[in-house]
Formats: C-alpha cells, sequence, structure tokens
C-alpha cells in the first residue's frame, strides 16, 4: 500500500496541560510521520466550519466552543495506511470504550475532552488538510 496522509489536531484540553509531546511520541511510535505542525488557536468560526458535518448534532456547539478555548496542535500524519492507522492509536471517540495503550484511554478527559482529532477517510483528509495547510507546507 502506498503512502497515505490524514489530518491530525490535539485538542485544547491536551494542549492545556501540556501533552504535545507525550502525544506525538505515540504517533511516532506507531509508525506515523509528522510531515506538518502548527500551533493555532482557532476562532469559534473556524471550528464551526471544520466541524460543520455535525452542526445538527446536539453537541455542536459545545464542541466549537471547546476546540476554540484554548490553542490547538494541528497536524499532517503520513505513513502506510495513515488514516486507519492513526484511527487505531487514537482510540474510541468514547474514552471509557478506548482500547488501553491508546491515546484517548491514556489522556482523554471525556467524549467531548478527548484530546485528539483524526480524519476519517480520504476523502475527509484532503478536505482537513487543505483547510488548514498549504500545499507548500507539505514535505514528506
Ligand atoms: N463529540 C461529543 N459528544 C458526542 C460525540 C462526539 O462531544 O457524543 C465530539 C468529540 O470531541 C468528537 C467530535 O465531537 O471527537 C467529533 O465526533 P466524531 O463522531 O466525528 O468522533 P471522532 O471522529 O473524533 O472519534
Ligand atoms: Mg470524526
Amino acid at each position: 500500500m502506498a503512502l497515505e496522509r490524514t489530518f491530525s489536531i490535539i485538542k485544547p484540553d491536551a494542549t492545556r496541560r501540556n501533552l504535545t509531546g507525550k502525544i506525538n511520541a505515540k504517533l511516532e511510535e506507531a509508525g506515523l510521520r509528522i510531515i506538518a505542525q502548527k500551533r493555532i488557536k482557532m476562532t469559534k468560526e473556524q471550528a464551526g466550519k471544520f466541524y460543520e458535518v455535525h452542526k445538527d448534532r446536539p453537541f455542536y456547539d459545545e464542541l466549537c466552543e471547546f476546540m476554540s478555548s484554548a490553542p490547538v496542535v494541528v497536524q499532517v500524519l503520513e505513513g502506510e495506511n495513515a488514516i486507519a492507522k492513526n484511527r487505531e492509536v487514537m482510540g474510541a471517540t468514547n474514552p471509557a470504550d478506548a482500547a488501553p495503550g491508546t491515546i484517548r484511554a491514556e489522556f482523554a478527559e471525556s467524549v467531548g475532552e478527548n484530546s485528539v482529532h483524526g480524519s476519517d477517510a480520504p476523502e475527509t483528509a484532503a478536505v482537513e488538510i487543505a483547510y488548514f495547510f498549504s500545499g507548500t507546507e507539505l514535505v514528506g
């Protein structure tokens, strides 16, 4: 299988607790290469557009508030099967269901404040990467 790219966010609950390095270590140990990374603070509008697919869900407003409440680290990860591999190392959305050793099992505080985002398919990965990074910022 060819190299694949996925989009990742280290969320505000994790940046607040100074967990960027520990989460990056988990990603790298899983064989994912961080080929682009920056720390930014999203506006609520930016978060709203990013999570637009969830706009009719009951947690949408709270999610957008949370994602714009403190800095996040946006990243592009590259590796064999990167999308699925990242989802695996992230663990289930609800940390109570996340497998031992996964990022969410170790670090997430709740189903909402769950430390990381990861793309769920090639199409969403491409859109999400382009939302935060230009082509010249991606050096694999
Ligand atoms: N979320 C939430 N409550 C829920 C489900 C999701 O607050 O019941 C938040 C959570 O931060 C999650 C994000 O919305 O990571 C996006 O939800 P999704 O179902 O796409 O989960 P993910 O792909 O992040 O595992
Ligand atoms: Mg998702």
